[in-house]
């Protein structure tokens, strides 16, 4: 019968004009984000990070340039080299994570931004003064720990680098003795380190 198809197709904008829509209005407003969204802005933490470099080889792109000086005064067993430089350029990566998951002491978290635009590839590279600098709001992904802990990245605080690993941070008895005083939270006056779970 002819006209069924004209029908049925004022029916489909017939339901669509009284169907609430999903679209918002971007920037004005924003959909919640999941926690273990991958974006921009890495979170990384000098004071878990040895300067292995494990990050910038697993890298299929290569653009993780790491620089470090073995003779940095880190010169603690099974210690960490002066990390000079750590880039990671921005305008290349393809968020897939793998630097993330390469990281055997949790240094390197995914971000969760995504409007880091800029108008030029040169400032899309992050280098070590700002990944020291910004605000940690580290995204979940790869990180069962942060989800133990019931960590939010899109909360305002900045996670301390003492809470971003899967042990506790005096798994390396002599590791603590190299943290700036200002990181160091749980030192007691003794020198020794209180334990959660005392
Ligand atoms: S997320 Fe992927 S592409 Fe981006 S820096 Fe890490 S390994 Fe390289
Ligand atoms: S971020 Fe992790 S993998 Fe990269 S150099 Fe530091 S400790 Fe090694």
């Amino acid at each position: 019968m002819y006209g069924i198809g004209i029908i049925k197709g004022l029916g489909v904008t017939l339901r669509n004009l009284i169907r609430t829509p999903f679209t918002i209005q971007y920037p004005e407003k924003k959909i919640p984000q999941h926690s273990r969204f991958r974006g921009q802005e890495f979170s990384w933490y000098e004071q878990r990070c040895t300067g292995c470099a494990s990050c910038a080889k697993y890298c299929p792109l290569g653009i993780i340039r790491i620089v470090t000086d073995p003779n940095g005064g880190n010169d603690q067993d099974g210690g960490s080299y002066k990390v000079e430089v750590f880039d990671i350029d921005q305008a290349r990566c393809m968020y897939c994570g793998l630097c993330v998951e390469a990281c055997p002491y949790d240094a390197l978290h995914m971000g969760t931004g995504f409007e880091a635009a800029k108008l030029t590839r040169e400032e899309l590279v992050l280098n070590i003064d700002t990944l020291k600098e910004r605000a940690k709001h580290p995204s979940t992904w790869f990180r069962p720990q942060l989800e133990r802990i019931e960590f939010d990245p899109y909360q305002e605080q900045s996670l301390d680098w003492s809470e971003a690993g899967r042990e506790p941070f005096f798994w390396h008895p002599k590791r603590p003795a190299q943290i700036p005083d200002e990181y160091d939270h749980r030192a007691t006056s003794s020198g020794t380190y209180e334990s959660e779970d005392n």
